[in-house]
């Protein structure tokens, strides 16, 4: 039942805060990464230093390397590879998978092979006579994984088209390689990318010969295709030394707390209590957690009139108060009074933080703090989430502490470790 509660209030929330867009599934960009051959077809194959290397082994360490670089850094992407092992797979069944999972782009990876005197990355495009949005798109890409694979250090060959003698319905003669040509039958851009030249030795000790050379290629792909699709990239989270210095006088280099009070100053999450104090050890109370949490959601209120005395209309927390009110983060200590100085315990902020996440339920409670049982009923869930995702991590005398009053300095703490949260959240703002 509370559960339930939870999950109206999470949906009303998202309701009401319609401001913050929220990305859809479907307006994801779909890649669809093709690591050639695989199982006994294992490509193009070549002897170094005693031992033999096989193409389809590099192409899928590419395709991972690609994939996990495009999922760590961009948010609007979903990237499926059509093999994950070592297994054989035919040319047809490849893109019917990238028509399958309704691909938005096809890059099938590959080595080259030639007699050891060619170097270099080049693309097999389509010819485009028959489709050519299609062989634009797909060549737009091409090229600029192209160029990031040149900024790598390999020679940039530059595109090529194969044509066969069979012909496409409107006449004109079919592309010759089989992905390129499933591509253009199933209208979705898509080239073949062979990155380097295996039998050369100058490509394979400089770009293919160890792991982190290899997963170089792969982020060269992600950049170029994160490039040319216009994919978004996720928030960076910067470092305090790039946020600077706070103007407070009294919140000091090597302080516990001075990465935090800068990143919340910086992020304008927080303020001082005055233009050179921030009063780290003054006790956090009611008006400020609810102000702090209103400024991080960027809503902006215009209450006209306050449902508690205590609550001035106009006074800088009247908003905010009205906004938490609304969206179910806290309510008044009694009908009519919202009790705005009084001191924060720490399991009462935890839980206003866990109404705003929306009431994510946690797996199990930590019940090896010792003094878990000192946690109130209404603050279980939330403080057990919020020591799931690190947000409170328990004191060195394996206490949690959950009645202890929160002071402005560990506020900035819990604060800056919500928010990075908040931002490494898949999705938008939660909420
Ligand atoms: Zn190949």
């Amino acid at each position: 039942m509370k559960k339930l509660h939870c999950r109206l209030l999470a949906l009303l929330l998202a309701a009401v805060l319609l401001i913050v867009p929220v990305h859809a599934a479907e307006e994801d960009v779909v890649i669809v990464l093709d690591p050639g051959h695989g199982g006994l077809d294992s490509g193009a194959e070549h002897e170094y230093d005693g031992k033999d290397v096989y193409e389809s082994c590099i192409n899928l360490k590419i395709a991972q390397s690609c994939r996990d670089y495009l999922e760590e850094n961009y948010v609007n992407v979903k990237v499926l590879l059509t093999r994950e092992e070592d297994v054989k797979m035919s040319l047809s069944d490849r893109v019917a998978f990238a028509v399958e999972h309704g691909a938005d782009y096809m890059l099938s990876i590959h080595i080259n092979y030639s007699n050891g005197y060619a170097d270099g990355a080049l693309a097999l495009v389509p010819r485009g006579r028959y489709r050519p949005e299609q062989a634009g798109a797909s060549t737009a890409v091409a090229e600029a994984v192209l160029a990031e694979l040149e900024a790598l250090g390999l020679q940039n060959l530059g595109t090529e088209v194969h044509t066969n003698s069979n012909r496409y319905p409107d006449g004109s003669y079919k592309d010759s390689f089989a992905i390129v040509r499933g591509c253009v039958e199933a209208n979705i851009p898509g080239v073949i990318m062979e990155h380097a030249f295996l039998d050369n030795a100058h490509d394979y000790y400089h770009f293919l010969s160890t792991d982190e050379q290899i997963a170089a290629l792969g982020v060269a792909d992600a950049l170029g295709l994160a490039a040319s699709l216009g994919l978004e990239e996720k928030p960076r989270i910067p470092t305090s030394a790039e946020l600077g210095d706070t103007p407070f006088e009294d919140v000091f280099e090597g302080d516990w707390y001075y990465d935090d009070v800068t990143y919340v100053w910086s992020e304008g999450l927080m303020q001082g209590i005055s233009e050179t104090e921030f009063g780290p050890a003054l006790p956090a109370n009611r008006a400020m957690v609810v102000t702090l949490l209103y400024r991080m959601d960027g809503a902006e209120l215009e209450p006209e009139t306050s449902g508690f005395v205590d609550v001035e209309p106009g006074s800088w927390y009247h908003a905010p108060v009205e906004w938490a009110l609304e969206n179910g983060i806290t309510t008044g200590v009694s009908e009519t009074e919202f009790a705005p100085d009084r001191s924060v315990i720490r399991e009462q902020f935890v839980a206003f933080l866990h109404r705003y996440a929306g009431c994510p339920a946690p797996e199990t409670l930590p019940e090896e703090f010792v003094d878990w049982n000192e946690v109130s009923e209404y603050a279980r869930d939330a403080m057990a989430w919020a020591v799931e995702i690190g947000l409170v991590s328990g004191y060195d005398d394996g206490t949690v502490k959950p009645l202890r009053e929160l002071n402005r300095a560990e506020l900035a703490v819990l604060i800056h470790r919500f928010h990075r949260w908040t931002l490494e959240q898949p999705g938008e703002p939660i909420n």
